[in-house]
């Protein structure tokens, strides 16, 4: 009883579209999927538009659509990416855009991350949109914001937000995947680039140079044991890092991490290297401040950079906000509330470790936020990625349920 009220093959069929469409970024370009969505809201008489991302004819492109209330309630917004990480080097049992279903399970690139989803909040909108034409509006605008390169630190949503088409409203529905469970939390985080220039000379006198790479493989000792160590014998740089970073684990989110997922350097066999550069991906808990790890990772570095005569340069190319709403928030309650509706069950409260295009849109538009969509993070960014395609149904009835509780 519970799908009959929602075009099954509907959801599958538009998933299936928008999976045949590829979208990897990179190279990021969403043109052609935005493009299908967009004339596939049409069709359902829903306004909708295809908007560059930095100019109207950009390959980066969102969608933006609205399904149009009566205006007594503030609007509500579907957020999903049409973007997905590349299909990787890793071994496709079928092409990553096949769109296969088989044994109730739809396989493809995107599936989980997130073209399902964004497929199961097009169909709720139609289905609310066609209501509204039989004399059943929504009392509010229900506004789709399908992005650009989430998986590029969300700059289609950035992009959204800045436009302001998302101002006034009341709360937001994030698409990606959670296995249909209730996400009030994700962990935010700041990435830093570590730069070491040191003095180069001949290998065989080593005395003569500055070892970059020798200082940057001492940085990152130093920058792991700040974070692992709970031992005395600190210096005051890592006494500083660890106050900034190391927090007791929070129920749904776990612990701030520190992590080097990049290292380059050397110039050859036999020669000092003058030059080596580092990444670290720094995860962090809602109400840390990425500007207070930065400094402590800089106070780590320049007590290396004195002990090795190099310089050490640490930069911060971008930073994501960690969010979190309260567990009994009335959306929080509304999503369960809609979840149990659609599945029958009652579902649990998550939080994320990775962050979603939320980090961009909440902290801008000052709203609170809730992520549900169908299929596991643990499907995602790996070959043969699939959700289920019950799943699928029941997020179209989630978000159908959870739209008519936001706005009547
Ligand atoms: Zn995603």
């Amino acid at each position: 009883m519970r799908a009959a009220a929602v075009d099954e093959s509907g959801v599958l069929a538009l998933a299936c579209d928008l999976i045949r469409i590829p979208s990897p970024n990179p190279p990021w370009d969403e043109r052609a999927v935005a493009e299908h969505l967009a004339q596939w809201l049409r069709d359902t008489g829903i306004d909708a538009d295809v908007l560059g991302v930095e100019a109207p004819n950009a390959p980066h492109a969102n969608v933006f659509a609205r399904v149009r209330g009566t205006g007594q309630r503030a609007p509500f917004v579907f957020c999903g990416h049409l973007d997905t990480v590349p299909p990787g080097e890793g071994t496709w049992t079928r092409g990553p855009y096949e769109a296969v279903v088989h044994d109730g399970r739809l396989h493809g690139l995107g599936a989980a991350d997130m073209k399902g989803g964004v497929a199961a909040m097009a169909v709720a909108a139609r289905r609310l949109a066609r209501e509204a034409g039989l004399g059943q509006p929504l009392q509010g605008d229900l506004l789709l914001a399908f992005t650009s390169g989430e998986e590029t630190r969300s700059r289609g949503a950035r992009a959204l937000a800045r436009a302001g088409l998302l101002d006034g409203a009341a709360g937001i529905v994030i698409g990606e995947p959670t296995g249909n469970r209730v996400g009030i939390a994700e962990k935010g985080g700041i990435w830093v680039d570590v730069a070491v220039t040191g003095r180069t000379a001949h290998g065989s006198l080593p005395h003569l140079g500055a070892n970059a790479v020798a200082a940057l493989a001492e940085l990152l000792v130093c920058l792991e044991a700040a974070v692992a160590s709970t031992s005395d014998g600190m210096s005051t740089g890592q006494a500083e890092l660890r106050d900034a970073v190391v927090r007791s684990a929070d129920a749904l989110l776990g612990s701030p991490t520190l992590t080097a997922t990049g290292f380059d350097g050397g110039v050859a066999a036999n020669v000092v290297p003058d030059r080596a550069t580092a990444v670290l991906d720094i995860r962090l808990l809602p109400g840390q401040e990425g500007a207070a790890v930065l400094s402590g990772v800089r106070a780590v570095a320049s007590e290396v950079a004195a002990r090795r005569g190099v310089q050490i340069e640490v930069t911060s190319p971008g930073e994501r906000v960690p969010l979190a709403i309260p567990s009994d928030h009335p959306l929080a309650n509304a999503c369960a509330a809609a979840v149990e509706r659609a599945t029958g069950h009652v579902p649990v409260r998550m939080g994320l470790t990775g962050a979603t295009d939320a980090t961009e849109l909440v902290p801008h538009l000052g709203l609170p936020f809730v992520i549900c969509g169908p299929g596991h993070m643990a499907q995602a960014h790996q070959p043969d990625e699939w959700v289920s395609t019950r799943a699928l149904e029941q997020a179209a009835e989630v978000y159908y349920h959870l739209a008519r509780a936001m706005l009547g």
